[in-house]
């Protein structure tokens, strides 16, 4: 398994691959490396000829510099794990930040149409800025056939397919199920912040979603909203920040159902410092 460091290098590569007309599927990560990272890397060997997997904390994405500085940096036991998977297809691109950015670290200010001030994007102002910009980059760099989202990252994983049709980009976005322990909490790398008090509770999260989707086809959105509140003001643990039950299509929240619309239902709860999300189809 090769790792670069450096754009060049990665570029290189990955243009030799290409003149022998090999497909790259791209995985890119922030690190901190777990098995729904893996699902993700393993779903792209499968479909494609070579996988170039990223691992960039990257700074124009964090709102909160507090996070930002806590996100988990665990670059040596991400190789080995990556190293596990026992593929001679994978290329990891651990990059500086100055090798993504060059001298400029900003954002490109994006229109999603809309998507972007929804959930997420009212929560972390200029977060999916930092997401489409280091994304741009990053296609530009690897310019992969395929790229593999977790819709753990529901939203994101919208942003990024609108973002493509924006830039223009021959990049096909293949979304990804969520990988969860077998509490039901959702992978994440965050989980690794949460102390023993914090981990026994987080189960509600996904407890919580899997109960909104029962109940969905008779009781209202407002009636679920009132309900998963006072579920979480019950639990000492968690903090609700908000749930939405939204159109897939734009994600806007809804009060009242309409036919023929496919829903999902999205949270964010805070465990102390630590922000974790997760989401479910609901129909
Ligand atoms: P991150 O390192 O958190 O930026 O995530 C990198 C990619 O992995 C994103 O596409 C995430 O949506 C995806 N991902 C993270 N956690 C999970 C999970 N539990 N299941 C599936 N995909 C995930």
């Amino acid at each position: 398994m090769q790792v670069h460091e450096k754009r060049r290098d990665l570029v290189a590569n990955v243009a030799a691959l290409k003149r022998d007309q090999k497909t790259v599927g791209f995985v890119p990560t922030m690190g901190a490396l777990h098995k729904g990272h893996l699902a993700l890397v393993e779903r792209a060997i499968a479909e494609n000829d070579i996988v170039v997997t990223s691992i960039f904390v990257n700074p124009t994405q964090f709102n909160n510099s507090e996070d930002l500085v806590n996100y988990p940096r665990t670059l040596e036991s991400d190789v080995k794990l990556l190293s596990e998977l026992k593929s001679n297809d994978i290329i990891v691109f651990a990059p500086s930040p100055k090798e993504v950015y060059g001298d400029q670290m900003s954002s490109i200010n994006y229109n999603f149409g809309g998507l972007e001030n929804e959930m997420e994007g009212k929560f972390r102002p200029g977060h999916f800025d930092g997401v489409g910009t280091v994304l741009k980059h990053l296609f530009t760099i690897v310019s992969p056939t395929r790229a593999y989202f977790g819709e753990k990252d529901f939203q994101q994983l919208q942003i990024v397919r609108k973002l493509v049709e924006i830039e223009k980009m021959p990049v096909q976005i293949i979304g990804c199920p969520i990988y969860r322990e077998d509490s039901g909490l959702a992978l994440s790398s965050r989980n690794k912040r949460l102390n023993e008090k914090q981990l026994k509770a987080s189960p509600l999260i996904y407890k919580i979603l899997k109960q909104a989707k029962k109940d969905f086809g008779t009781k209202s959105a407002v009636k679920l909203n009132e309900w998963v509140s006072l579920q979480l003001k019950k639990n000492e643990e968690l903090k609700l920040e908000y749930f939405e039950i939204a159109k897939v299509s734009d994600l806007k929240s809804i009060k009242r159902k309409q036919k023929d619309t496919k829903y999902r239902a999205f949270i964010a709860v805070f465990a102390g410092d630590i922000r974790l999300i997760d989401n479910i189809a609901l129909n």
